[in-house]
């Protein structure tokens, strides 16, 4: 029975061990954790947003320049391929707000379970701790557990993550390994992250911990309506996570941007200047503005943190600017960019520079917002590289 080794037991590694174990391989998966998954528990914890209900072009090009490489793998394993996955293994999805797609408990955890019951019906078998150091002198591939142990799998597939989150198990050692072998690797940059901004201590200790609601955020020419969090050292939350990637690009090219927040998206400048021009009476300003605008008492404070004093009112509540200059460290994104280039794959996913080893997840160099876009690329290319790998032994003759 030919062996495949599948290094990386985070949900790419998993579901390709299932269907390759379906196809009849002797499936091995290594993971240098002590247990499987801890990152796709972990995404479970504010709730499992595993993919999204909206028709599959407006997903696709959620994609932005890796839609084409992402295209054929997303249209051979669907969104609604992956809400009957969900059905089979016992968690039935249902459709939130802004057409996320949730498993019924919300949770990761009866997923991963019945999961891992099925890949162990399957016979795959899982071996933790195992830390993938690369190959030897030998081509085998060569593990700490903490000795060192070596295997010479008919296929490997490597899946063993970005860079986010390092202590989940996914910490981007591998990168050295493979440069060795001349794969063009991006740097590793924070994706679906928050951003340093250099509050007041009186804003900060008033209001780290807020969310500021029904706002409208624009960054260049992208505008999303999403609440945003204020933090101790910055903004983080959906809303600047929508706009991270075009944000940091920013900074990347000129070292500095300006975010622009609506704070009264439903109203027109000239709607608000009518309100605010009425006699105050004897209110605070901040209870007169509460008053006649509606917004919360974080967004009136907000104003007199970052509002331009040299404009009207009306103006400064349409147009709060923030001045961006660094992101937050890639420990806390959700997600990294980076990894290794696509060109460095074929069609199935095989590195070119390296016949019979197959690289899939967010190891590659792809990236994409929140809303389910992530885990959805990443188990349709466990399920798309299961058919390279089988083309590829069937083909080489193994
Ligand atoms: C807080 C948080 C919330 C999230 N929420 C969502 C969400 O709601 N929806 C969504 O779509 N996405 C979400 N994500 C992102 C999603 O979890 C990841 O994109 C996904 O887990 C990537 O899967 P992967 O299999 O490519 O890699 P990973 O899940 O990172 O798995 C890689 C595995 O490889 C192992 N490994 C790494 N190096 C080695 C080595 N040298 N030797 C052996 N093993 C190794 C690691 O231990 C790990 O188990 C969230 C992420 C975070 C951090």
């Amino acid at each position: 029975m030919k062996t495949i080794a599948i290094i990386g037991a985070g949900p790419g590694g998993l579901m390709a061990a299932e269907h390759l174990a379906k196809k009849g391989y002797k499936v091995d998966i290594y993971d240098h954790k002590p247990t499987p998954a801890r990152k796709f528990l972990m995404a479970g914890r504010g709730g499992l947003n595993i993919t999204h209900s909206e028709p599959i072009e407006t997903f696709l090009q959620k994609y932005g320049e890796s839609e084409d490489f992402l295209r054929p793998i997303i249209e051979y394993f669907t969104p609604q391929s992956l809400r009957i996955w969900c059905a089979e293994l016992g968690e039935e999805t249902f459709v939130g707000t802004s057409g996320r797609v949730f498993p019924q408990s919300f949770k990761s955890s009866p997923l991963l379970r019945s999961w891992l019951s099925r890949l162990a019906d399957l016979n795959v078998t899982l071996h933790a701790n195992h830390h993938w150091t690369g190959w030897n002198d030998q081509g085998e591939l060569s593990f700490t557990t903490p000795e060192t142990k070596t295997i010479k799998p008919d296929a490997t597939i490597l899946a063993l993550g970005g860079a986010s989150w390092p202590k989940l198990g996914s910490d981007g050692s591998w990168t050295t390994e493979l440069e060795k072998r001349g794969i063009e690797i991006s740097p590793f940059r924070p994706a679906n992250c928050g951003f340093y901004v250099n509050w007041s201590d009186i804003f900060k200790s008033k209001f780290a911990g807020t969310p500021l609601k029904s706002i409208a955020l624009t960054h260049h020419d992208i505008t999303v309506s999403n609440e945003i969090m204020i933090s101790q050292h910055g903004l983080e939350g959906g809303g600047i996570y929508a706009l991270s990637k075009s944000i940091r690009t920013s900074i990347e090219q000129h070292g500095t941007t300006t975010l622009h927040i609506d704070l009264k998206p439903d109203l027109t400048e000239q709607q608000l200047e009518d309100r605010l021009t009425k006699p105050r009476g004897r209110d605070s300003q901040t209870n007169f503005i509460r008053k006649q605008t509606g917004i919360s008492p974080v967004a009136i404070n907000l104003l007199y943190e970052c509002g331009n004093k040299t404009k009207p009112l009306a103006h400064q509540i349409k147009n709060i600017m923030i001045p961006l200059s660094e992101t937050f460290p890639i420990g806390r994104a959700i997600s990294s960019a980076g990894g290794i280039k696509l060109s460095e794959l074929d069609g199935n996913l095989m590195l070119k520079r390296c016949p019979s080893v197959f690289a899939i997840g967010e190891m590659l160099d792809w990236e994409a917002p929140t809303g389910g876009y992530l885990l959805q690329a990443t188990l349709s290319m466990g399920v798309f590289v299961a058919l390279g790998v089988d083309k590829y032994l069937k083909s080489a003759n193994i």
